[in-house]
């Protein structure tokens, strides 16, 4: 591999990397949301059953107004549009809401509350979990939503208990290493199964194109072109666009191989396969090894006239390249012998195989380096 090409797969591995990394991350944030709603109902009922002489609970209400729209917001874009269509910047401009309207609540809960609380630091250590679990693919983002979090929980303390100043500062510490090495094991085992399933789906496509790919002529082989004829029949049944496929098949190849032998018969095949596709001009013509010294072309949205057109240029692009021939009866050079035929409406595919397998055999009966068409009515050929 060139160091060129080694830097680009590098380079589209890290985007791809950057890509899954924000999508966990969208999702960890959606998370947070739904848990922010529930984090609100607790704080609630808590409120209004268990700590009424220390805040008034409508008051409360409306300090949560702000956060309860903007979760809604965010869980109602996420679901209507889409986790996957939703933006970088959207995506960090409402982590921005969410974490000012948390801030707020916490502030407000504080300033409302008449004696300092314990809830309102429990809150506070909730909320530096809950945005750590959910901000962990990203550190830095992860570290500038939690810090504030965790000096507020460490000031409450130290307002509560002026004297001791100590255990704020340890458990702001303690909270801060944990976290942070935490993050650090889990994002590597994060990265690591991210790493592992790009290369999965990477080795996936390989085989695939393994599974599609003739080997000896690097063009398609029989079962991709079996699919392909399949679904260009369904296509153009639906569109109403004409359908073409050309078989062709090598003139005496069989003397070619006794005479040049076996390895230049491969090697003649690969240089047929690359004039075959040199021939076709639209990207959904497909180039299939039918098999053996038999190659087959699909024309999609091609008439006969079209498809005519291609069978002549194969011709004249295989007489141009002088393949030599010392064993043929057709000429000096390799030939090949086509039949042409279109698709017609409700034409089952094994029956279009059968009929274009017919005119092949036509050419060959014409003397071969020919191809033989069929133009309606059925029974009219055409031989050029
Ligand atoms: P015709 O003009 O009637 O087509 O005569 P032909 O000799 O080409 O036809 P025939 O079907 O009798 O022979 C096909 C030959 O193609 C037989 C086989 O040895 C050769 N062949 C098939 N596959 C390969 C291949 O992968 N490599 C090589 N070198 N030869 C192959
Ligand atoms: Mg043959
Ligand atoms: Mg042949």
């Amino acid at each position: 591999m060139f160091n060129g090409e080694r830097q680009l797969n590098s380079h589209r591995y890290q985007a791809q990397l950057k890509r899954e990394t924000f999508t966990i991350l969208k999702r960890g944030i959606l998370w947070a949301s739904y848990v922010s709603l529930a984090l609100l109902f607790v704080v609630l009922v808590n409120t209004y059953y268990f700590d009424k002489e220390y805040y008034d609970a409508s008051i409360l209400i409306i300090k949560f107004i702000p956060l309860t729209l903007i979760v809604a917001l965010g869980i109602f874009t996420a679901k209507t549009k889409g986790l996957f269509k939703v933006t970088v910047h959207q995506t960090y401009f409402y982590l921005g809401l969410l974490v000012s309207s948390w801030s707020l609540v916490l502030i407000s809960l504080a300033l409302l509350s008449e004696q300092n609380m314990p809830g309102v630091e429990s809150l506070a250590d909730i909320l530096v979990l809950v945005f750590a679990l959910a901000l962990f693919p990203n550190r830095n983002i992860m570290i500038l939503v939690i810090l504030p979090f965790l000096a507020f929980s460490a000031m409450y303390h130290s307002l509560q208990f002026s004297e001791a100043i100590v255990y704020p500062l340890t458990k702001f510490l303690c909270f801060l290493v944990i976290i942070l090495s935490g993050q650090k094991i889990i994002s590597g085992w994060f990265f690591k199964a991210i790493v592992r399933n790009i290369e999965k789906k990477k080795l996936l496509s390989q085989f695939k194109r393994l599974a599609l790919i003739d080997g000896l002529t690097n063009v398609s082989n029989r079962r991709h072109f079996d699919e392909v004829l399949l679904q260009e029949c369904k296509a153009a049944n639906r569109n109403e666009q004409p359908l073409s496929i050309i078989l062709l098949d090598i003139d005496y190849f069989k003397p070619l191989n006794d005479s040049l032998g076996h390895q230049v018969g491969d090697e003649y095949l690969v240089q047929v396969a690359a004039i075959l596709n040199q021939a076709l001009e639209r990207p959904r013509d497909l180039v299939a090894r039918y098999g053996g010294e038999e190659f087959v072309m699909v024309l999609p949205d091609t008439d006969l006239d079209g498809a005519n057109c291609v069978a002549a240029k194969v011709k004249l692009l295989l007489s141009e390249a002088k393949l030599s021939h010392p064993s043929s009866a057709a000429g000096k050079y390799v030939t090949v012998s086509q039949g042409v035929a279109q698709w017609q409406e409700q034409e089952q595919v094994s029956a279009l195989l059968a009929r274009v397998d017919e005119l092949l055999y036509q050419a060959k009966a014409n003397g071969r380096d020919c191809y033989v068409s069929q133009t309606q009515p059925r029974s009219a050929m055409q031989v050029i």
